[in-house]
Parts: structure tokens; C-alpha cells; sequence
């Protein structure tokens, strides 16, 4: 036996048409030119294989083939036109005639028909060699592996094939590269048989067994062996190095390009297989030898077409005997069962099969059990198409519960969860439309790769713009340190939506007022999100809008955990305020709104601890307004009139554009009804007593009226100034007290004269402060005080509840 020979296999997609056969030619050169010893094993090129058998299959039904078998023809012979196929084309063109002729065909003429494929690429790789200036010969393997009569998936004869191999392989020509076909085989008759669909692979492992290769490679299209598919999850990482054991059980799950018959030869004589690409042969690949590292490998793999049975009744719990029955009636159509799991009431039994075999199934179980359901010992038996299931290769069920935990926060239903005897698989039955999202679930938990949150920004004002720019600087910072992916995939303005399923870039701005109005709405959004499978999502309102709330249950329903700076949801009327958190809960959503009041400010947070510990909370006060804590502030302490310090609020940009929306204290008052709901009072915003800083004479003017009379106000507020007590100053607050533990507390917004010494008296600038009164801290209240408007510091909080529910994910 010659030295260090090393089997290298191509699969279908490796020699299609163009850049694949093209790849193949150059790496099969490069390996001659490093003077490696190396033996080609091919299948049939591009989809051959499938299109041979259409064609049969037209054939039979009496259908026309000619277009088919045309396009056949041209794409074989393309890459050289020269090549004489006169001998495959003939012999496949007269069978498909006869087959035309009797309308039908037997598994032994299908072999024939599809190991012309195999012979087609041999002869084409190797007169592309040839003309490269490399001797090699095109190989019939059914010369030497011979099988059983088992047409269509024959057993291989090793001795026989063994001695035939090495007999050939020393007789053949040292100088030559032998291109053989995989896949094909012969009986002792000589006839065609086949390994079975895929069977190249395994062509290739018992050759390389029987000559003691030192290595298969298996050219493929991908890069590897993935973690889990990565047309599915964008994650996915190519796992570099995979035992035989690991290996073997990823292919009985469903990994495509690896199948447990082929590792078997490999494992015997321990010989190393390395999957690698075609389309990109500098990558490392996925290395499958008998090495056993500590690190527990994982990968999720996913069979579809699947069905799922669920039989249910109370006559089920503790009788022996029924599971025998339902693999037994199984078992006499045909039909195999791959998952079962039992409740652990033993009320239901479930299990897994092929979509197609659904209704066979059903049927016999109904005959089988039909004094069973008689009787109504069995209640149901339940039928569902569209599932797959979900393996988590390498995972063992005690630190399943994040994952879990994760799909149940997704809205991913679990149907049947099952793990294998040696605990190291782990099977989920799962409706297909929720598939994709569940593997990037899983995959994230379990290989740690960055959680992804899909964000979606309504508003894109002060604090909105803010917010996106916050988001976007930070993102590569929490990406590093918390592993966290941040990606805003939709900002909504009042006339159109952005939307990018990548997320959006620093330049959102110009892209933003570049798009045309697009008239897409919030279900566009829900739309794309589900078009992507995002999972983690949330819906922020960054909006002043009072109509955009009739989104949040929406949204809710649609996975969408929200966050608010608008304050409107939370003041509506208690009825839809409760409605709303009633869908919450169902939808298991979380809904943050910390800037709501004292913007940045942890307020809502700490009274919720609070609250949520037992603490009776007896009374909240403080000064909830930025713009009329700078106003009264200012204007106790200085000599300035009150117009003038109104106008330095103005123009510091401290209020609304029409500052009414500020004097009148209805934003104190919603503020100071949050706080008051956030204890579970049920008050409703008519039930607050607000002082109106606005006199009667300047309510109802236009906001351009008003501010030229901004004069009018100062003797009101000069004379108030006046009649205070010495060394006390004004301030404008909300006050929510009364007994606080029954369903409604009394809630008043006004204007009061307090000590310059006081905790309020000296607050400054436009700061909030609120001061929490409880029961065990007394008089002594938990002052919580600082820059509480602006938008900034909204943006910096909201940002803060956008990190506090992703932790919570
Ligand atoms: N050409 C055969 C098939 O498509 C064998 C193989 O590709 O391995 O099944
Ligand atoms: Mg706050």
C-alpha cells in the first residue's frame, strides 16, 4: 500500500456548472503540484441525480420529457463540449423510452439511470484534468464495491469489496489521478446498484478504508459544520474540531451533509474526516477525528416535515401496556416513531412521525384504541402538521432552564419536549412558523453569543433623536461587555418609517428625510418582524402623541415589549389603564416608563421596591416640573420681574412652545397620577385638584397673544411674592396624600410658601425633587432630587429601561 493517501470527495454542488467545477479543477492541481498522493471520489454533478429521477418519473406517468432531458444534456456537457457522452446519452435515452413504453420502472433500472450521473462527472472532471496538462482517468467504482441485491440502497460486501478495491488500486497507474464515482455499486451479477441517496460519502469512507487512507476531505458547499444552520441564524460559528461519537449523533439529527453510515468506516480504521468548501478552500472546515476534548460540543439541527400525535385521557394514567400498543400499531404501518414523551400525570402520550404518514396514523390508532375511546378512558387523539423538532446536540436537561426560560419569554410554545436516554440530546417539538426564531433563541443562550434586541423608536424628536443617537454610540461598548446586540431595526415619524433589518446607521438622519412617505403603518412593523423571526423585541414611545397608545395592546400581542417616555397610556382613564396591563400580563410583556416622571431620575423604580417590599408609601411630594421649578426658584430669590424669568425659561427652551401647557399643571397633575397608580390608586385625572397658574383673562388667548402679554401676569405674582411669611419661598407642587392603602388618595397640584430652609426651599435651578414619606422612615422622607427635564437626560432614562428589560431577557 502506498504511503499517505488521502481520499478527496466532491459533492453535487462542488461540480456544478462555473465557479464550483471550476474550484474543483484548481484544488485537485494545487494538491498535485504539492505532490500529495490523492485518490477523487465524485457524485453526480449539480442536481443530476434529482433530475434523472423527474425525468423517470415523467416518463412513467406518460408525461412529455423532452425539455428536461434537453436542459439535462446541455448542462453535462458544458464545461467541455467536446466530451463524447454518446454512451450514457444513449443508454438513458432508450431506457426512458422503454420506460415511457410499459409506464413503469423497477428500483434495479433506476440504479442503472442514476449512476449514469456519477459516470458523467467522472469522465467530465477527468478530461477537464486531462486538458489541464494532469493525467487522470475516470474510475467505475462497480468494477470493485459490490453489494447485495438491494437495489436503491444496497448493502456493501466488504471482503469482496475490500480485496477488489486494493487489487484495483495497485494495478493502477502511480502516475494517474483516479477520478472515481461515488455512489454507484454492482452485485455479483454484475447489474447497477446504488448505496442510497447521498451514498458518495460513503463510497468514499470505504475506499478510504480499504486502501488505510490518512485523511478524507469532503469538499462540500458550506464551511463546516455549523452550530446550527446558518441560513437560520446569522450566529452560527463553524464548530473546528467534532469527535466520532459527536459527530455521529449530529448526523442521525438531521445534519445534511453528514450521515452516520459514512463515519462508521472512518471510525473503524481511524481515519480523520475534514468537511471543507469548494467555494472557499482556504477556510479551516470542521475536523472529525477520535479526539475527545472536555469542552462539551453543541449544535441545534432541525428535522421538518414533521407530524405530531397527541393522545390524551384519564384512563391513560398508570395502565401498562399502552405505549407497546401505540409503537406496535405503528410498527404494522410502517410508520416510525422518533420522539415520545409522556406527561408526568401519564394523561397524554406524545409522539413524533413524518408529516406524510399523519392520517395513516390516526386512522390505526382509532381502530386500535376504539374501546378505549369508547369507554372515554381516552378522550382524544390529536393530529398536528407543520411541527419540527429542535435538537440541542451535546446539552444535558439540568442547564436547559435558560433556554427554556428564554423560549417562554419569545411567546414559543413548546409542544413536546423530550431528552435521549444518555441525557446529552435534548428534543423539542415546535409549530414551524415559530422555528427560526426558537433556533436563535436557543443559540444564543447556549453558545453565549450576543443576545440580539430588535428595537423598534416611534418619535424621532428631541428625545427620540437623542435616544437613537445614545443607542448608536453605545452599541459597541454593551456589545463588548455585555454581549448584548442593540439594533434598532424601525424608526417611525409622523409620516413615514425607516426600516432595516441590519439596523439602522449613524447616517438615519439623512436617510430618514431622504425616504419618500411611505404611508406604512405599526403592522408594517409587526410585519417585518416576523418576516425576520426577531426575537427580543420592544416598541419604545418617544411620541407626545395621544392616539399612538391604541398601539401598545397591539404590540403587546405581537411579542413586543414596550417602553415609554409619553405619559399619556398612563393617565388615560383607570379603566384602559387597567385594560392595558391586564394584556401585558397575558402577553407576559414588560412595560417601562421611568421617565415619565423626573425623567432620568430612578423614581418609579424605587417606589415600586419600595411598594413591591411591603412599605406603606404615606405620602409623595415635591416639585415634579423643570420649567416651573427654574420659574419659582428664580423668582423668589431675585428682584426680576415674574415675566421676565418666565421669558429666561422660554428661552432657555425650559418649556413648551405655548408655556400654558406648563402653568396650567396638568403635566404636574399626570405626573403626580402616575405616582399615585404606580400604589395601585385607582384616581382618575378629574379627581385632581390643580391650582391653574394661568389668571382666567389669559386662558383662552392664541398662544402669540399670550406671550405678548406675559406682563399682565406679574401683579398676581408679585402680590403672591409679597404676602408670604419671611424667609420663605414659592414653589409649585404635587401632593398625593390621604390614606394611601384604600383605593383612592387625594391628589392636589398647587402653589405653596415654604421655609428657604426647607428641603424644597432649596432646591435650585430647574431640578425636580420628590420627597417619599413611609411608615418606617417616619418624618425623615427618602428625598430623591436632581435634573428631572430635558432631552438628554429623558433619553439617557429611557435608555436605562431599554437596558433593564434586556437584562431581564
Ligand atoms: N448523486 C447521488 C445523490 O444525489 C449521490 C451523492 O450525491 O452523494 O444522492
Ligand atoms: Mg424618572
Amino acid at each position: 500500500m502506498r504511503e499517505e493517501m488521502k481520499i478527496i470527495k466532491f459533492g453535487g454542488k462542488s461540480l456544478a456548472n462555473g465557479q464550483g467545477i471550476e474550484n474543483v479543477i484548481s484544488i485537485i492541481k494545487n494538491k498535485v503540484n504539492l505532490k500529495e498522493k490523492i485518490i477523487i471520489v465524485l457524485s453526480a454533478r449539480g442536481n443530476a441525480t434529482d433530475c434523472l429521477e423527474l425525468i423517470l418519473d415523467k416518463a412513467k406517468n406518460g408525461e412529455d420529457y423532452a425539455v428536461e432531458w434537453k436542459a439535462f444534456k446541455e448542462y453535462q456537457i458544458e464545461p467541455n463540449k467536446n466530451i463524447d457522452y454518446h454512451k450514457e446519452f444513449t443508454l438513458l435515452e432508450k431506457t426512458f423510452e422503454g420506460v415511457k413504453l410499459v409506464e413503469d420502472y423497477s428500483l434495479k433500472v433506476k440504479d442503472l439511470v442514476l449512476a449514469q450521473g456519477e459516470l458523467l462527472a467522472a469522465k467530465m472532471i477527468a478530461s477537464l484534468l486531462n486538458q489541464n496538462g494532469i493525467k487522470s482517468n475516470s474510475i467505475d467504482s462497480r468494477d470493485f464495491l459490490k453489494t447485495n441485491d438491494n437495489f436503491g440502497n444496497a448493502q456493501i460486501i466488504e471482503k469482496l469489496s475490500k480485496t477488489n478495491t486494493v487489487n484495483w488500486y495497485n494495478a493502477f497507474d502511480e502516475e494517474t489521478i483516479p477520478i472515481v464515482t461515488g455512489f454507484i455499486t454492482s452485485n455479483k451479477n454484475n447489474q447497477t446498484t446504488t448505496l442510497g441517496r447521498n451514498g458518495s460519502n460513503y463510497s468514499a469512507s470505504l475506499i478510504a478504508k480499504y486502501l488505510n487512507a490518512s485523511e478524507v476531505q469532503n469538499y462540500t458547499h458550506i464551511d463546516g459544520i455549523y452550530t446550527a444552520n446558518p441560513d437560520y441564524v446569522s450566529d452560527a460559528k463553524i464548530i473546528e474540531q467534532l469527535n466520532f461519537n459527536e459527530a455521529s449523533e449530529l448526523a442521525s439529527f438531521g445534519a445534511s451533509i453528514l450521515h452516520a453510515k459514512t463515519i462508521i468506516p472512518l471510525v473503524e480504521k481511524n481515519i480523520p474526516l475534514r468537511i471543507l468548501n469548494t467555494y472557499n478552500p482556504n477556510a479551516t472546515g470542521t475536523l472529525i477525528n477520535n479526539k475527545i476534548t472536555d469542552k462539551e460540543v453543541k449544535s441545534i439541527s432541525v428535522q421538518n416535515e414533521i407530524g405530531f400525535i397527541n393522545i390524551e385521557g384519564k384512563g391513560l394514567l398508570g395502565k401498562k401496556g399502552i405505549d407497546a400498543r401505540i409503537f406496535s400499531t405503528m410498527n404494522q404501518n410502517k410508520i416510525s416513531v422518533s420522539v415520545i414523551s409522556q406527561g408526568s400525570s401519564e394523561r397524554s402520550i406524545g409522539f413524533i412521525i413524518s408529516e406524510k404518514d399523519i392520517k395513516t396514523a390516526v386512522n390505526a390508532l382509532k381502530i386500535e384504541f376504539q374501546a378505549e375511546i369508547q369507554t372515554k378512558d381516552i378522550s382524544s387523539i390529536i393530529s398536528k402538521k407543520e411541527v419540527s423538532v429542535i435538537t440541542i446536540i451535546g446539552q444535558n436537561i439540568n442547564n436547559f432552564s435558560s433556554s427554556f426560560n428564554a423560549l417562554i419569554k419569545n411567546n414559543i410554545d413548546i409542544l413536546l419536549i423530550n431528552n435521549t436516554l444518555n441525557g446529552n440530546n435534548i428534543g423539542l417539538v415546535i409549530d414551524n412558523k415559530n422555528v427560526n426564531k426558537a433556533i436563535n433563541v436557543i443559540h444564543s443562550q447556549i453558545f453565549g453569543i450576543s443576545k440580539n434586541i430588535n428595537i423598534a423608536i416611534f418619535g424621532k424628536g428631541t428625545v427620540g433623536g437623542a435616544l437613537i443617537n445614545q443607542i448608536l454610540n453605545s452599541k459597541n461598548k454593551i456589545l463588548k461587555r455585555k454581549e448584548i446586540n442593540l439594533n434598532i431595526f424601525a424608526i417611525a415619524g409622523s409620516k413615514k418609517i425607516l426600516l432595516n433589518k441590519e439596523g439602522i446607521s449613524n447616517k438615519w438622519k439623512e436617510e430618514y428625510d431622504k425616504a419618500p412617505n411611505n404611508n406604512k403603518s405599526i403592522t408594517d412593523i409587526i410585519e417585518f418582524a416576523q418576516k425576520y423571526h426577531f426575537e427580543n423585541l420592544i416598541a419604545i414611545d418617544n411620541t407626545a402623541s395621544t392616539t399612538f397608545i391604541d398601539n401598545y395592546i397591539p404590540l403587546a400581542e405581537n411579542g413586543f415589549d414596550l417602553i415609554s417616555s409619553n405619559k399619556i397610556a398612563n393617565t388615560q382613564s383607570y379603566l384602559s389603564y387597567k385594560k392595558l396591563r391586564e394584556s401585558l400580563k397575558k402577553n407576559n410583556k414588560n412595560y417601562l416608563y421611568e421617565t415619565n416622571v423626573g425623567a432620568g431620575l430612578p423614581l418609579i423604580d424605587t417606589i415600586n421596591i419600595l411598594h413591591a417590599s411591603g412599605e406603606n408609601i404615606t405620602r409623595i411630594k415635591g416639585v415634579f416640573s423643570g420649567s416651573l421649578s427654574f420659574i419659582f426658584n428664580h423668582f423668589s430669590e431675585s428682584e426680576s420681574s415674574f415675566s421676565d424669568i418666565l421669558q429666561q425659561a422660554i428661552d432657555k427652551g425650559l418649556t413648551e412652545p405655548d408655556p400654558r401647557e406648563d402653568l396650567c399643571g396638568n403635566d404636574v397633575a399626570r405626573k403626580l397620577l402616575i405616582l399615585a397608580r404606580e400604589l395601585d390608586l385607582q384616581n382618575e385625572f378629574n379627581e385632581i385638584k390643580i391650582h391653574n397658574l394661568i389668571p382666567t383673562f389669559l386662558q383662552d388667548e392664541s398662544a402669540q397673544d399670550f406671550l405678548s402679554r406675559i406682563e399682565e401676569l406679574n401683579p398676581v405674582y408679585q402680590k403672591i411674592k409679597e404676602d408670604q411669611k419671611e424667609k420663605h419661598v414659592l414653589r409649585y407642587i404635587g401632593d398625593l396624600s390621604g390614606d394611601l392603602q384604600k383605593n383612592k388618595g387625594s391628589l392636589e397640584v398647587k402653589l405653596i410658601s415654604v421655609p428657604e430652609k426647607s428641603s424644597l426651599g432649596q432646591l435650585n435651578n430647574a431640578d425636580s425633587i420628590f420627597e417619599i414619606y413611609t411608615e418606617s422612615y417616619g418624618d425623615n422622607p427618602i428625598v430623591i432630587q436632581g435634573a428631572g427635564a430635558g432631552a438628554e437626560v429623558t433619553a439617557r432614562g429611557v435608555f436605562g429601561d431599554l437596558l433593564r428589560i434586556t437584562e431581564r431577557k
